[in-house]
């Protein structure tokens, strides 16, 4: 199965639980959050943010964040085994 990693703002609420990736926090009366955190479908959670717009965008860039983290292969995998391929005959032009 494939990494899956679908990160999402979720709001916590005044009785420390968080809402789920149903929620859409930005459409909840204000004052309704005291954070919102970044949360991701593998179980992962950012940090805590201020429950205001500039709090949003940072949980936002904190799931981005996570996710291209975790969807980018890091440099240093195997390169194509070009020097591994059988010799071939070259036709000379001469
Ligand atoms: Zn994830």
């Amino acid at each position: 199965m494939a990494d899956n990693h679908v990160p999402y703002v979720a709001g916590r609420y005044r009785d420390g639980l968080r809402s789920d990736h149903w929620t859409d926090v930005r459409r909840c009366a204000e004052a309704t959050f005291t954070a919102y955190t970044a949360r991701c479908s593998c179980g992962w959670v950012g940090p805590d943010r201020a429950a205001d717009d500039k709090g949003y965008r940072r949980t936002s860039r904190d799931g981005q964040r996570h996710q291209t983290d975790h969807t980018t292969r890091s440099p240093g995998l195997p390169l194509p085994a070009l020097f591994l391929a059988p010799q071939v005959e070259v036709v000379s032009p001469h």
